[in-house]
C-alpha cells in the first residue's frame, strides 16, 4: 500500500471492523492498524489506538460514508488553545470558541479555570459573559468549549461527559503538553454520548 490516510481512530478493534464493513458497503476499500494492544490483557475491554485507514483520494467520500463530521481549525485558533494550555500546565486550562455565520472558527477566547485543577475545569460566569460579548463585538458567536488534559488522554473524562456542558457546543480537548505537537482533538458530547468530531488543522 502506498500513501495512506487515517479516517479516524478507535478505542476498541470492534468499533473498527464495523466502520470498515460499512466503508467495503460503498465500495471503500480501508485497513486497520492497531497502534497500541493495550496491556497484557488485550480480551479485556482497554483502551487501544484502532487506525481506520482509507487511500487518500477515499478520504472524504470516507468521511461522508460513515457520518463524521468534521472541522477545519485555523493554525491561529488551534495554536491560542495550545499556548494557553502550555500556560496553565500543571493546570487544566480552558476557554471559549468562536465561530463565524458558516460555521467557521476563528477566535480563541483564553480563560481562568476557577478550580485551578489538574483534573477539572471552571469557566467563572463573569468571563463566560465577557468571552460572549468580545465574540459579538467580532460578528461572531461562542460555538466550542476548550480545555486541556495535562496528565490524561484527550478523551472526555466522565466529569466531562456528566458536567452539564452546552449539548450545542463542540469540546476541544488538548492532549498533554509533551513531544513536539500536542494533540487536539473534538467531541459532541450529548445527553452521555460521545461522538468524536474530526479536527484538521490547516496550515
Ligand atoms: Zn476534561
Amino acid at each position: 500500500m502506498g500513501a495512506e490516510s487515517t479516517v479516524t481512530v478507535y478505542d476498541v478493534r470492534s468499533d473498527g471492523e464495523i466502520a470498515k464493513a460499512r466503508l467495503a458497503a460503498d465500495g471503500i476499500e480501508a485497513w486497520l492498524s492497531i497502534d497500541d494492544e493495550g496491556g497484557l490483557n488485550p480480551g479485556f475491554f482497554a483502551r487501544y489506538g484502532v487506525r481506520l485507514i482509507v487511500r487518500p483520494e477515499d478520504l472524504d467520500d470516507a468521511y461522508v460514508s460513515l457520518g463524521i463530521e468534521r472541522v477545519s481549525v485555523p493554525s491561529q485558533v488551534a495554536d491560542a488553545m495550545f499556548k494557553h494550555s502550555g500556560w496553565a500546565f500543571p493546570e487544566e486550562a480552558c476557554g471559549l470558541v468562536a465561530f463565524d455565520d458558516r460555521g467557521a472558527p476563528k477566535l480563541t477566547v483564553c480563560l481562568t479555570n476557577s478550580e485551578h485543577n489538574s483534573d477539572r475545569f471552571t469557566i467563572a460566569p463573569a468571563e463566560h459573559f465577557g468571552a460572549m460579548r468580545l465574540s459579538e463585538a467580532h460578528g461572531l458567536t461562542i460555538g466550542a468549549v476548550f480545555h486541556s488534559h495535562p496528565r490524561s488522554d484527550a478523551y472526555p473524562s466522565s466529569e466531562d461527559i456528566s458536567g452539564g456542558a452546552d449539548p450545542e457546543w463542540l469540546h476541544f480537548i488538548v492532549g498533554p503538553v509533551a513531544g513536539a505537537k500536542p494533540l487536539l482533538r473534538a467531541f459532541r458530547i450529548e445527553g452521555g454520548d460521545v461522538t468524536e468530531v474530526k479536527v484538521t488543522v490547516l496550515p
